[in-house]
């Protein structure tokens, strides 16, 4: 069934509020295999809600619409859906009783306004709104269905998921889109598209790249009639993926980078311990979350000038922008942080982020017992997406040289 979704806001158009309930409508369409093709926002306009109401008819079997049923002069959903099916709205006393018992827990009188709230027209089916005073409808007619909840997220994820997700799925059964994410790293865009084109033009399952600071994406999404089917599609094409990115490929799914470095470390019993200068505490805080860093993760330092490693420990002093220094400065760093947390490994992660070019120098360094290396990296972007790259970076260096150097941790 194609699928529109029409969120009702004159906040929506004015940037005021961010649409999130179609973002959750999306995700949860597409679990349900219905397909999505667009997303029409609309005003509180009478006239421009009915024109787009009337559009979505014209091309799609199911139209959900969010917003506008609160009992203002602007809240004007119900009788554009009305409009739209040529049929009258009238009063149910029945639902305006219950809307009476509502009011009658708190002091004063109903606002007649709320009678709106209280109007359906003889298609419309009522959906209980446990959470506010804005019951939804469910209408269905010459074959079409539509939908209208409430604009407040917490109310109307309630609904969808207590009354209109399990309609749904009964009258779609169980067509089901599954998706696998593999996440890539030190790879561009256009080079993952390009490894993967002798399969990008399948229709199912679909391919699509997308950036991130912790590298570039490949969503693989299956739908079919069976589970099993849909994931048998999904394996299929991971397996192809795989053998096209092999080494790039660094997690799926949910999977993190600090997540995937801790189990590293923690199944080798290493102890790590971070100092970091430009990335101004997000190396910390993205080890620390990691998958119980509290096993692997001594801690991390912060300093945020020079005097501030001196004072902390760091015997060397940066000199040319560009210069070699700059490494044996994060090299002193992870030593620093080895020793004085004492831990296995140090990461030292120093570098200057410029906010003017929207580019920097990332310097990264890591000690162990035997051995030792540094790395430098351009980053690039404004200064939160610079600093992600760099810790992004520092704990890449990491995942490789543990992987390729058999570290174990002495005996302790
Ligand atoms: P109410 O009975 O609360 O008036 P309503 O159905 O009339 O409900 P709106 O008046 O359109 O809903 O919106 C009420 C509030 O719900 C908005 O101020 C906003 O905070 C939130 N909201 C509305 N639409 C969306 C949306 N698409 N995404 C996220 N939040 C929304």
């Amino acid at each position: 069934m194609k699928t529109e979704i029409i969120p009702v806001g004159t906040e929506i158009l004015l940037g005021n509020i961010v649409d999130t309930d179609s973002s959750f409508l999306a995700s949860e369409l597409s679990s349900l295999g219905l397909d999505l093709y667009f997303i029409s926002t609309v005003g509180d306009n009478h006239d421009r809600l009915f024109d787009t109401l009337k559009r979505a008819w014209e091309r799609a079997g199911l139209i959900i619409v969010t917003g506008g049923l609160g009992p203002t002069q602007d809240d004007i959903t119900r009788e554009a859906i009305g409009m739209l099916v040529d049929e009258e709205l009238r009063v149910d006393e029945a639902l305006w009783q219950e809307l009476r018992n509502l009011f009658s827990r708190y002091p004063g009188r109903i606002p007649e306004g709320n009678t709106k709230q209280a109007a359906v027209i003889p298609s419309a089916q009522v959906i209980h709104n446990s959470m506010g005073t804005a019951p939804g409808w469910w209408v269905e007619k010459d074959g079409h269905i539509i939908i209208a909840l409430p604009g407040p997220p917490e109310e109307m994820k309630l609904m969808w998921q207590e009354s209109v997700r399990p309609r749904l799925k009964q009258k779609t059964g169980e067509a089901i889109i599954l998706s696998r994410t593999i996440k890539t790293f030190q790879v561009a865009e256009a080079r993952v598209d390009e490894l993967v084109a002798p399969i990008s033009g399948l229709s199912n399952p679909t391919l699509a790249t997308y950036i991130n600071p912790d590298g570039v994406y490949l969503r693989i999404t299956a739908k079919a009639q069976r589970r099993e089917e849909a994931e048998s599609l999904v394996r299929r094409t991971e397996e192809q993926v795989r053998a096209m990115l092999a080494s790039h490929i660094w997690g799926v799914d949910d999977e993190t980078l600090e997540s995937v470095v801790g189990d590293l470390l923690r199944s080798r019993e290493l102890r790590l311990a971070t100092m970091e200068s430009c990335t101004a505490g997000l190396l910390c805080t993205t080890v620390a979350g990691g998958r119980e860093s509290c096993i692997f993760y001594r801690g991390g330092l912060l300093a945020c000038s020079h005097e501030a490693k001196t004072a902390l420990g760091v015997g060397v002093q940066p000199g040319e922008p560009h210069g070699e220094e700059n490494l044996k400065v994060a090299k002193a760093m992870a030593e620093t942080a080895r020793q004085s947390l004492n831990a296995d490994i140090g990461l030292g992660v120093g570098g200057r982020l410029s906010c003017d070019t929207n580019s920097g120098d990332v310097f990264t360094a890591i000690v162990w017992d035997e051995f030792d290396m540094t790395h430098t990296h351009r980053v690039r972007g404004n200064h939160l997406r610079m600093k992600q790259r760099a810790t992004y970076a520092a704990l890449f260096d990491l995942r490789r040289v543990l992987l390729e150097r058999r570290i174990n941790a002495p005996d302790h």
